[in-house]
């Protein structure tokens, strides 16, 4: 009897979100992975090295709300694969997950290692090939060109990340929305090196001065909410939207105003903002009137900096890729060219930090593989 050949399927790029489509496509067509590098290294720095692999946001709005580019496009993709079904497949596959008091979900293990062995044996039934990709040309089967050779497929997935070569999807006739970096420390035009190593906790999130700028969680979100900004560009910090400066004046007249400040926001930001407005930081809390407390308080929660760049080091995703109106949301299919599917960061879509970034990478590479799989053997 004449076995029938399988689909075949050629996925460009072993990062997450790659490896997550071959594993749902393995078991019914024949997989090939390019990686030109080692597959699912991408994984190993994140979460510090923890590999913070999801958010503990089970609405799937809410959690599409977490993208300043492409929430809505992931609502039909998070409809289909979202936080739970993503730790579901880790469960599946020995990874078992926690929440940590700020809703982001890690390993139990705490090691990015660890998920990725775990994750490299579950999609075993995959063939790699160590070669970077050149083009592809569409077809009757699709052909894969590499450094190296060319291969034929019946489909075709671009999971090639957001650091990568866009020009194999501008050849297949797709608009690429400019990248820049999101998840990222921020210059500023104003000295902050006296603040270097100061850490304030916001209602939005970390934020720690540098030598260069702000860095943190709150400065992240802010590259990220920021991103298709031209520099430069001005921000404005509330950092101590809490306190009642008079009732704390009151209650300590004997103390000077850099003491009274200081039990409310870290020493080196009070006596910053006190030289800054040329009051003596040793000036009694009883010596200052409404206005000087008016102006300090003004100083602290309308803190103005001047954004004049990114930080060279740390960028954590791209904001840009494939245009989103070009790919089919329901299929991660391309809308130009029928058999090439696009999933994770190459795509125009990026989250805030806490896990956002791999559930898209999760989510597309499952709907893709879902709608391969209905091609392959429907
Ligand atoms: C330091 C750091 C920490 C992070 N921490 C987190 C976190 O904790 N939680 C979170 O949700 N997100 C985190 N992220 C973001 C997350 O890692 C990415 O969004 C995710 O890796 C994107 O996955 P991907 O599969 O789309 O692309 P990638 O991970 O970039 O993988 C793409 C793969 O394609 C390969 N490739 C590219 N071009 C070619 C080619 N031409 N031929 C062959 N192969 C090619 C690359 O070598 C790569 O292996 C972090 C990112 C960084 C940089």
């Amino acid at each position: 009897m004449v076995q029938e050949s399988k689909y075949k399927v050629g996925i460009v790029g072993g990062g997450p979100a790659g490896c997550i489509c071959a594993y749902f496509l393995q078991n019914d067509c024949d997989v090939t992975i390019f990686e030109m590098n080692e597959p699912l290294k991408t994984l190993l720095p994140t979460g510090g090295g923890r590999c913070n692999l999801a958010h503990c946001e089970y609405d799937f709005k809410e959690l599409a709300a977490n993208y300043p580019r492409g929430e809505k496009f992931l609502y039909s993709v998070f409809s289909k694969f979202s936080t739970a079904d993503t730790l579901e497949f880790f469960k599946s596959i020995g990874v078992d997950t926690y929440v940590q008091d700020d809703m982001r979900i890690f390993p139990v293990s705490n090691s990015s290692a660890d998920v990725r062995k775990k994750f490299l044996k579950a999609i075993s039934k995959v063939t790699f090939i160590n070669e970077k990709v050149l083009r592809i040309n569409s077809g009757e089967p699709h052909n894969i060109v590499t450094d190296s050779g060319s291969y034929e497929f019946d489909a075709v997935v671009i999971s090639i990340g957001g650091h990568a070569s866009y020009n194999m999807c501008q050849y297949l006739g797709h608009t690429i929305i400019e990248p820049k970096k999101a998840l990222v420390g921020l210059l500023t035009q104003e000295d902050t090196s006296e603040l270097a190593g100061v850490s304030v906790k916001l209602t939005e999130g970390d934020l720690l001065f540098t030598h260069k700028g702000i860095s943190g969680p709150y400065a992240y979100k802010l590259s990220s909410l920021n991103a298709r900004e031209s520099f430069p560009y001005n921000i404005t910090l509330k950092l101590a939207p809490e306190i009642d400066l008079q009732q704390v004046l009151n209650t300590n007249p004997h103390k000077s105003i850099k003491n009274v400040l200081s039990e409310k926001v870290p020493r080196s930001l009070a006596v910053y903002i006190l030289n800054k407005l040329n009051i003596n930081p040793d000036t009694k809390a009883h010596q200052i009137n409404g206005s000087t407390r008016d102006l300090i308080m003004d100083s602290l929660n309308n803190f103005k900096l001047t954004i004049t760049g990114t930080f060279t080091s740390g960028e954590v995703v791209t904001c840009g890729g494939v245009a989103l109106n070009e790919v089919n949301a329901s299929t991660m299919e391309s809308k130009l060219v029928s058999g090439i599917y696009f999933c994770g960061e190459v795509l125009d879509i990026d989250g805030f930090c806490g896990g956002f970034n791999l559930q898209n990478c999760w989510s597309g590479g499952y709907v893709a593989a879902q709608a391969i799989l209905c091609k392959a053997v429907c």
